[in-house]
């Protein structure tokens, strides 16, 4: 008998129309996931996702895919036996061993899909938390307040025994609140944004400023792995890499050098919300950090941001440099982020950028340079990379 995985629902809230949307939503992605690892049969009931394997199928991996669900709160793993109420006691006593054992109190919870079981909910129950009792003379049986709840399900094919619940990655099913364009650089932060942006429901379209050869294959190919790696969270993406030399040398060519950095990130900014209002995306998100840089105080936030119309969003906005570690260690991105390639940003740095710029003495500077000219060239140049 196959093992299957329970996955809870979030964001329980929602109602009607929205709700349906949300698990329609969820669903699909959770098949999505699953393609590369087997053949499952996916469905909603109850606020609770069920993934059954058809045949064989690496379970563990299927476990730990769906721990990275958005719009999943809680996932666990049951075990399957034989529709018999010793049978069922059986797979609890090997199966929940550990939990048993670590557990003070319990308590047997059973739900019966299928009616002609010939015990009732409570009647299966109290057999199934007897026996535990006896078997596992250091826990205790407690209705109230239980530490373990003892999950046993009655289904059509088989019986059930629910291992406790594993933590979910919460948020909402991606997709589900529409799309956004995410600037992604080879650093430790934009990973960390694109990760909170895509768990409130967003899809994501990764943009890569790319400027070859000063900077190299490897730090594009490091992105790319960036992106690889947040696919397990985000879904499926596309990133879209723009060319981005020739906006540099013109800079450098023909702006002071205190303005290098505001103006390059205002041409990211254009042409960010450019592939935006292409895709129909709703907004745009950086990794920037207040006062981290000279590029991100609040006085060069507005001269960026006032070359776009889309909402700019920086989820990382607040935080603390060890905080976006952390959330990079936990999304895995951190050890590839940390890989010594060089960002664009870091080729043409001014050895003295203003930190206050002033919004008309930057477009003065700017006014040198056919910016919609150049806008379009590397918007014509862009090089689309699907992943996975
Ligand atoms: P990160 O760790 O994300 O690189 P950072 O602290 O190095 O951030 P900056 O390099 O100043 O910050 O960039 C701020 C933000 O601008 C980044 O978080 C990212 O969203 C965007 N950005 C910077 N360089 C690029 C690039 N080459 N391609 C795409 N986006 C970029
Ligand atoms: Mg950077």
């Amino acid at each position: 008998m196959n093992d299957i995985l329970l996955l809870k629902q979030g964001e329980l809230i929602l109602k009607g129309q929205n709700r349906r949307i949300f698990e329609q939503r969820l669903v699909a992605n959770i098949k999505r996931r699953l393609a590369t690892i087997g053949e499952f049969r996916v469905y909603a009931m109850q606020s609770t996702v069920y993934v059954e394997p058809r045949g064989d199928a690496d379970m563990d991996a299927a476990f730990e895919a769906m721990q990275k669900v958005f719009g999943v709160v809680a996932v666990s793993r049951a075990r399957g036996c034989e529709k018999d109420k010793d049978a069922i006691v059986r797979t609890a006593i090997e199966y929940l061993d550990e939990a048993m054992r670590n557990a003070e109190s319990f308590k047997v919870e059973s739900k019966r899909a299928d009616k002609s079981f010939p015990m009732t909910s409570i009647q299966l129950s109290q057999y199934v938390g007897g026996e535990l009792a006896d078997a596992f003379p250091g826990t205790r049986v407690d209705v109230r307040d239980p530490e373990l709840t003892v999950h046993v399900e009655i289904r059509d094919h088989a019986a059930y025994v629910h291992a406790p619940p594993a933590p979910g990655a919460g948020g909402m099913p991606v997709g589900c609140n529409g799309s956004a364009v995410t600037l992604l650089s080879g650093g430790i932060d934009s990973p960390v944004s694109s990760y909170m942006i895509a768990k409130r429901g967003i899809h994501l379209i990764p943009v890569h400023f790319f400027s070859f050869p000063y900077t190299s294959m490897q730090a594009k190919e490091k992105v790319l792995s960036l992106a690889r790696i947040l696919t397990s969270w985000c879904g499926r993406m596309t990133v879209e890499v723009v060319p981005f030399t020739h906006i540099q040398e013109e800079i450098r060519k023909n702006c002071p050098e205190e303005y290098f950095t505001i103006i390059m990130r205002r041409f990211m900014m254009r042409i960010a919300e450019k592939i935006a209002y292409y895709n129909g995306c709703g907004a745009l998100v950086t990794g920037e950090n207040l006062g981290q840089v000279a590029s991100q105080t609040m006085e060069a936030m507005m001269v960026t941001e006032s070359v776009c119309t889309l909402p700019v969003l920086r989820p990382c906005i607040g935080l603390d440099k060890d905080e976006i570690v952390r959330a990079a260690r936990k999304i895995g991105t951190f050890e590839t982020s940390i890989l010594p390639y060089e960002d664009c940003c870091t080729v043409f740095t001014p050895r003295h950028p203003r930190t206050r710029p002033k919004l008309a003495d930057v477009v003065a500077a700017e006014a040198a340079l056919d910016v919609d000219a150049l806008v379009e060239e590397a918007f014509n140049g862009i090089e689309r990379v699907r992943l996975p």
